[in-house]
């Protein structure tokens, strides 16, 4: 597609056409690379009808009906593709995260939806690749929140007693250099949970760069483990952690600042948002990054239900 928006001014005036919108979606899913399969049962046969912009599987069973928001995070949704396309490309291209009532103003729909939105879409931002990373390796972990005395006293007692006396959340990850970061949020940071991660992570024999935190000593029989002391410096040589670092500050702007309260139930998608953010953010234009986020919104559901832990409620 050659005339493919470029700017947020470009993909608003792209997307109010309904056609638009719905080319795009097609020409960006995957697996119809090689044509339009339905979602259910995958077969090719299959019939558009054009004046109602759905497809029509001929194999009889269940959601033989299906329109392009089947199969993705938009599925059972109301709200239009131009709005879900507009919401995508904010969220995937502000550098700091786009909040719920932002999306709720620009787009003029209820700030719940919109919240239940740019949940959907981050779970379309989540990492897709697990495999093992070699290379130079950093690997650090930060806390996140605990302001308790900027909190409500019935928020403040649930989140102290939940997480300890901090009411901090803890966060790891590593970074491979000249590659990508990658998160989790852990419990505690004991040696079996920090360890089992860079396992998980890292391919044998690489070379993982810690600070001199106790759980991360044993690291050495299955990588080149160097620690930096941060009692005494913070680089020496090729060892340090200021590519988590950096990371971690940008994160933790982007809570400070757009999102003005995270309960730690949700925090792991917001690092996952702020993580596509910064593994794209190299040789890539605006338009790239919202067809790579547009690409993997298929496959992934996420009901209110599971945003919420509230079942029986839907937000739209
Ligand atoms: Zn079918």
């Amino acid at each position: 597609m050659n005339n493919e928006p470029k700017t947020l001014q470009q993909a608003i005036q792209y997307f109010s056409d309904s056609d638009n919108c719905l080319n795009y979606l097609v020409a960006h899913r995957p697996e119809w690379k090689d044509g339009v399969v339905c979602p259910t049962c995958g077969s090719k046969d299959i019939s558009f009808l054009a004046s109602r912009r759905l497809w029509q599987c001929k194999t009889r069973h269940p959601k033989a009906q299906f329109s392009v928001k089947v199969g993705t995070i938009m599925e059972d949704s109301a709200l239009g593709l131009d709005k879900w396309l507009v919401a995508i490309w904010m969220q995937t291209n502000c550098k700091n995260g786009v909040s719920s009532w932002e999306i709720h103003r620009s787009l003029g729909i209820t700030q719940k939806c919109a919240w239940h939105m740019l949940h959907r879409i981050r779970l379309a931002l989540q990492d897709p690749k697990a495999t093992k990373v070699g290379g130079q390796i950093e690997v650090d972990e930060t806390f996140i929140g605990g302001k308790a005395r900027n909190m409500h006293v019935s928020k403040r007692r649930k989140r102290i007693t939940g997480r300890g006396a901090s009411g901090k959340t803890v966060v790891l990850g590593m970074l491979q250099r000249g590659g990508k970061v990658r998160t989790a949020v852990i419990d505690e940071r004991d040696k079996d949970t920090l360890q089992g991660f860079v396992r998980e992570n890292v391919r044998r024999g690489s070379k993982v760069y810690t600070d001199e935190l106790l759980s991360y000593y044993g690291l050495d029989s299955d990588f080149a483990h160097r620690i930096i002391n941060h009692a005494e410096e913070y680089v020496r040589g090729q060892v340090h952690t200021n590519g988590m670092e950096n990371f971690w500050s940008l994160l933790k702007r982007g809570l400070g600042g757009t999102y003005v309260s995270v309960e730690p139930f949700h925090l792991f998608r917001y690092i996952d948002e702020q993580a596509f953010r910064y593994n794209n953010r190299k040789e890539m234009s605006d338009s790239d990054r919202f067809s790579l986020a547009v690409s993997q919104i298929a496959g992934k559901r996420l009901t209110y239900a599971e945003v919420t832990g509230k079942v029986g409620e839907t937000a739209f």
